[in-house]
């Protein structure tokens, strides 16, 4: 529980240096085995979403109160229940997206909170597809889910994934020496050594995304270990190597860099360009 309390801060800060940045995706899907936590968590995002302030959620604006007081109308939480089903169904997911194209009530944008994604069925999923595809510029999806893995890999390919879970997912060996070698490389002051290492696998998406998911978990690590967090990583060296050497605020850039990459690997955008977006991003996000 105390693991999940620390993930949240770090995520936390690193969700709001994106909405602050105004570079938050989306989509986003936010993983918690703890409904209450994600819960929570979505609830700020959205409020720093639609925050008119300079520092958001500066806690003062009108649309922070209102935040803050459960009662914004651009803040839609639902379970996607009806009086027919209790989770979520096609037609649920159906109003949500005939309304989503209603331009907000009072903001300038409007953020939809969807809970227990991992009830949704594969119908009521590929219906989310569609808007996550082409969502109006104004909407903002936050998917809530206790498990990652019961959601579709199309679905994943299109948000942005905040893990607050403790990683268990098995990582094959080929994967660690990638880990070990990307971070090694985006230390390196030698610009070379990051294009040889993502050249590696960039022509394998599906690769190429589980090792930025990878990365994007060892910063966060990085992270818990710079505010005093001593446990069980599954990169220790690695995570001591980022955390001597990188700011947290590089480490939060390195996350969310991470995190946009992935997206950009998993929709198959074009590998040669790819390669050089990715060092030029990573590089970019820790000031080199
Ligand atoms: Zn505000």
């Amino acid at each position: 529980m105390e693991e999940t309390e620390k993930n949240f801060d770090i995520v936390c800060e690193t969700v709001l240096k994106a909405v602050n940045n105004g570079n938050f995706p989306h989509g986003v899907l936010i993983e918690c085995e703890d409904e209450e936590v994600s819960l929570r968590l979505a609830k700020l995002t959205a409020n720093a979403i639609l925050c008119t302030g300079e520092h958001k959620p500066c806690g003062e604006c009108t649309a922070c109160r209102k935040a803050i007081g459960n009662n914004h109308p651009d803040i839609i939480e639902t379970d996607g229940r009806t009086k027919k089903s209790d989770a979520f169904t096609v037609d649920s997911v159906r109003e949500i997206r005939g309304n989503a194209f209603i331009v907000p009530n009072e903001a300038n944008a409007k953020v939809y909170i969807l809970k227990n994604g991992q009830n949704m069925n594969e119908q009521a999923q590929n219906a989310i597809l569609k808007i996550l595809e082409e969502p109006p510029s104004y909407v903002y999806f936050i998917i809530l889910t206790t498990q990652k893995s019961k959601m579709l890999e199309t679905v994943l390919s299109r948000v942005s994934v905040y893990s607050l879970a403790v990683s268990n997912q098995s990582i094959t060996d080929d994967e660690k020496e990638y880990v070990k070698e990307f971070v090694a490389a985006v230390l390196s002051p030698n610009e070379l050594k990051l294009m040889e290492h993502t050249s590696k696998y960039i022509k394998n998406n599906r690769l190429a995304g589980r090792i930025l998911e990878l990365l994007s978990e060892v910063c966060l690590d990085a992270l818990k270990q710079k505010n005093g967090f001593t446990g069980d990583f599954l990169f220790p060296d690695e995570v001591s190597a980022l955390c001597g050497s990188l700011t947290a605020k590089s480490l939060m850039n390195l996350v969310n860099a991470c995190n946009e990459l992935c997206l950009s690997v998993k929709r198959n955008i074009n590998n040669n360009l790819l390669t050089v977006r990715m060092c030029y991003e990573l590089k970019r996000a820790i000031g080199r």
